[in-house]
């Protein structure tokens, strides 16, 4: 083994190849990959090698979406057979509410170019001859389907070994039976590695260690919220009518879901796969995979799995007359959100992860890609939040990530709602006021750990959501909030956001060269600024007010809060310049609505009218009996209003003090949907869904955030050349027409009335107080005009879209100035 390299890869399994793979590819040659086994030792070996292309969210659609193609190419490339049964995938619906989730994945698909077809029962029969189609008494009635005919099954061993060859083939090395025991930094910055065959020093380390995610980060110092899971399938023996079927000319059946039965059936040999995801899979290794375990399997456990199988018999009938061969139960990485872990560490230059794969062998292609160009390039070629490790933060305890991953894991065929909150590990990270808020009616969700208050149940309306695609029973109350707002005053609880103070010499500057706007210079001014990535995407949005002299307090999203502090971090100057994440140590109330000022004005002594106290500015105040309050004449919601970030301990004094000086003005809580109808109708873009890397800010229309001249900041060379070239998106703002009860969520497709596909929305709901559906979303620019006429295709349903004017509510921003 060589004693430096540029990479080392940990972990031979499908992910660490295709790592070695890409990097290999992109011209890095030297690159090492260390197995403490043999390659495919780990998860990979007893894969059942399914590849579906269906993914929910948009950044791992496209992952996806590379690895298939990748896979159907590499034979060619390499040499080595990788057993790609392009077989199709039929995923069928037994309910509206199902068809409604696969018609809303067909938005993400055609945005992203996975092509797909939604059938109906006659073509399932086709399909799937040997599939009953139900009657609605035992097997429940087949109502449609989702059709991929591009995906199917693969063997995980050979795609590994054709990576390798890959690999290999450009140089890159590959060590077996060679485990990392030990890191530590070197001098300069490398990373020195102990194995068992020798040291190894590496300018960057990329962890895909599966199963052993959690000890390999522990070397690192780092805990990294992955824990596996049991998984089992079900290998069943020959059945004959299936064979009957295939000597009669049938073509390899689809793969087949029935996911409301939560189970996935292929064929075997002339057999079949079965694997469901069962309800009571527990996790395991959480303290980390022991020594004995190596390339074994955990006892088969037929009971769990029982109800699935009869469910399974009934829709396969065949089935019930086939033995079973064999159960496999393997140990499945898996995070709390179901999605890997791919991109930087954080708080470590250069290390890297890409773990908890729990669909590793359809991922690997596509992550192994994304990271490759991250570490060549310095940045990945697409928006990787979904799947970036920074989207969780220190909350991810052990029994957080093992009760999450336990729900996740048996929710794997739930219906993905987009307003579903799942319940396990919860209430965990709460605001000082979350019980006062629960009086109040509020029916939380959770975002970055923290509950948030999503509306409020009058009295009388039971707390609680009853999820769906369509307007749903919280619909009415959410616009009541916003309208309250907007017509006499409100209050939010924003205490997750992000909250950062600099200070020092050299805090201007260093800001300055972060962001795209200019960085206030005048106490007390407040500005809206945009770090971009190098090829000038949106990667973080800042508020940030001059709280006094070398002292700027930066505010970001709540969820945010990793992923911008390690960023900040990362680029720290080594003096004159000191950063304190204050995010638990201050709370946020937005007071907003016409009466903030009246309601104000009796809890603090500072005059407020507009020009003591104007928009964009900032004040510390003594508000009540609580001090050092920074008051921001600022909000997310287009009303007059103020920002209150106080002290964490005066959590409780403000929230009653608020609401006593309130009381004759009707004063009343707000949540988080209320604050996504008012900032749509206001046009205000949200960082991590319309603002994104994948977007500058010259196609976000946020080019008064933008100074092209005021010296060297990340991403500027980016914006000139678009600027020369040519800008290829705009934002948009429309209203969807002819909406009953299914209002644009993101992720529809924004098609030209001839058909031609020309945008997507990012972001929709009903505007409250305008009465209108409304979108949000980028379209070539041919198409952004006021008034062009659109379509958009919401579950299934093309509506008719006309392009508004930006902030279709209150467009000069009286509200805000009064
Ligand atoms: C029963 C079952 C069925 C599945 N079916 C599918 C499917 O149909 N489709 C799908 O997409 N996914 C499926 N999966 C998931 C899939 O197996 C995993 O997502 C995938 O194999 C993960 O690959 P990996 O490379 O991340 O991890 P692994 O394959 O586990 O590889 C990690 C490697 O790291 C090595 N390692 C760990 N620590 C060190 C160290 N310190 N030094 C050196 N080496 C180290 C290990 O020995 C191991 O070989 C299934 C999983 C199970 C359990």
């Amino acid at each position: 083994m060589k004693s430096h390299a540029r990479v080392v890869v940990i972990g031979g399994g499908v992910v660490g190849v295709s790592t070695l793979y890409h990097l290999a590819l992109k011209g890095w040659s030297d690159v090492v990959l260390l197995e403490r086994s043999e390659l495919t030792g780990g998860s990979t070996w007893h894969a059942a090698g399914l590849l579906p292309l269906f993914n929910m969210s948009y950044t791992v659609g496209q992952l996806h979406k590379y690895s298939v193609d990748l896979y159907k190419r590499l034979p060619a490339e390499t040499g080595q057979d990788v057993s790609f049964h392009v077989t199709g995938n039929l995923r069928l619906a037994t309910h509206r509410d199902r068809m409604d989730e696969y018609q809303k994945y067909c938005g993400t698909a055609n945005t992203i170019g996975v092509p797909f077809q939604v059938i109906g029962p006659r073509e399932v029969r086709e399909l799937w001859p040997l599939a009953e189609i139900g009657d609605g008494a035992e097997t429940p009635a087949i109502i449609g389907a989702l059709y991929h005919p591009d995906d199917g099954h693969i063997a995980p061993a050979d795609l590994t070994m054709a990576l390798r060859k890959g690999a290999r083939s450009r140089g890159a090395e590959i060590h077996e039976q060679t485990e990392v025991t030990a890191v530590k930094r070197t001098a300069s910055g490398e990373w020195h590695l102990t194995t068992t065959k020798g040291d190894i020093v590496a300018e960057h380390v990329v962890c895909a260690t599966g199963n052993y995610a959690r000890q390999t980060g522990r070397l690192f110092g780092i805990n990294v919220p992955s824990i596996p899971v049991e998984h089992q399938y079900i290998v069943y023996d020959e059945s004959p009518e299936l064979k009957a079927y295939r000597q009669n000319g049938g073509r390899e059946l689809a793969v087949l879901r029935e996911s409301d039965q939560s189970y996935y059936l292929r064929e075997e040999r002339m057999g079949w796969i079965l694997g469901p995801y069962e309800a009571g899979a527990p996790a395991r290794f959480a303290d980390g995979v022991p020594d004995w375990f190596g390339k074994s399997l955990f006892e088969g456990d037929l009971e769990r799995l029982l109800p699935h199988v009869e469910a399974a018999q009934r829709r396969v009938p065949s089935l019930a007359t086939c033995g079973i061969k064999d159960i496999v139960n393997g140990p499945i990485a898996y995070t709390p959100d179901g999605s890997p872990l791919v991109g930087p560490a954080w708080g470590a230059r250069n290390l890297w992860l890409n773990e908890g794969h729990s669909f590793g062998i359809t991922a690997a292609g596509g992550s192994g890609w994304q990271l490759a160009e991250w570490i060549v390039e310095g940045e990945p070629g697409i928006d990787m939040m979904a799947v970036d490790p920074r989207r969780y933060g220190p909350y991810t305890s052990k029994r957080y990530v093992i009760q999450k991953n336990e729900e996740t894991y048996r929710n794997v065929f739930v219906i993905h709602y987009p307003d579903e909150e799942r319940a396990d590990a919860r209430p965990a990270k709460t605001s000082p006021v979350y019980d006062k808020l629960k009086r109040l009616g509020a029916v939380f969700g959770q975002r970055y750990g923290w509950e948030r208050a999503n509306w409020f149940a009058p009295p009388g309306v039971p707390a609680e959501d009853k999820w769906s695609f369509r307007r749903s029973n919280y619909f009415e109350h959410v616009g009541n909030e916003a309208r309250h707002l907007r017509q006499h005053v409100g209050v939010i609880d924003l205490t997750p956001f992000t909250k950062h103070e600099v200070t020092g010499p050299g805090a201007e500057a260093w800001l300055d060269s972060l962001v795209a706007n200019k960085v206030p210079t005048k106490i007390g001014r407040i500005a809206l600024c945009h770090a971009l990535t190098r090829r000038g995407g949106i990667r973080s949005e800042f508020t940030i007010t001059k709280i006094a002299d070398e002292h700027y307090y930066v505010v970001s999203a709540g969820a945010a809060e990793r992923y911008d502090s390690d960023y900040l971090q990362q680029h720290l100057p080594a003096s004159g310049v000191t950063l304190r994440n204050i995010t638990m140590s201050r709370g946020c109330f937005v007071l907003a609505g016409p009466r903030a000022r009246d309601v104000l004005a009796k809890l603090t002594d500072l005059p407020l009218d507009n020009a003591a106290f104007p928009w964009l500015t900032g004040q510390v105040a003594e508000v009540g009996l609580a001090v050092d309050v920074y008051l921001l004449r600022v909000n997310f919601v287009g009303a007059l209003g103020w920002e209150l970030h106080f002290p964490i301990e005066y959590a409780h004094h403000l929230f009653d003090a608020l609401f006593e000086a309130g009381a004759d003005h009707g004063i009343a809580m707000a949540g988080m949907r209320a604050m996504e109808s008012l900032r749509l109708e206001k046009s205000y873009r949200m960082w991590g869904t319309d603002l994104s890397p994948d977007y500058t800010p010259y196609e976000a229309g946020l080019d008064r955030f933008v100074r092209l001249n005021k010296g060297a900041f990340i991403g500027k060379e980016a914006l000139e050349r678009q600027l020369a070239q040519g800008v290829p998106h705009r934002f948009v703002t429309f209203e969807v027409h002819d909406v009953t009860d299914a209002d644009a969520l993101g992720n529809e497709p924004l098609f030209a009335p001839d058909g031609t596909l020309v945008g997507r929305a990012t972001a929709g709901y009903y505007g409250a107080t305008l009465g209108k559906s409304l979108g949000l979303g980028y379209v070539k620019p041919a198409f952004a005009a006021v008034g062009t006429e659109l379509h958009i295709l919401i579950l299934g349903e093309k509506k008719r879209a006309t392009v508004l004017i930006d902030s279709p509510y209150d467009p000069d921003n009286k509200d805000l100035k009064a």
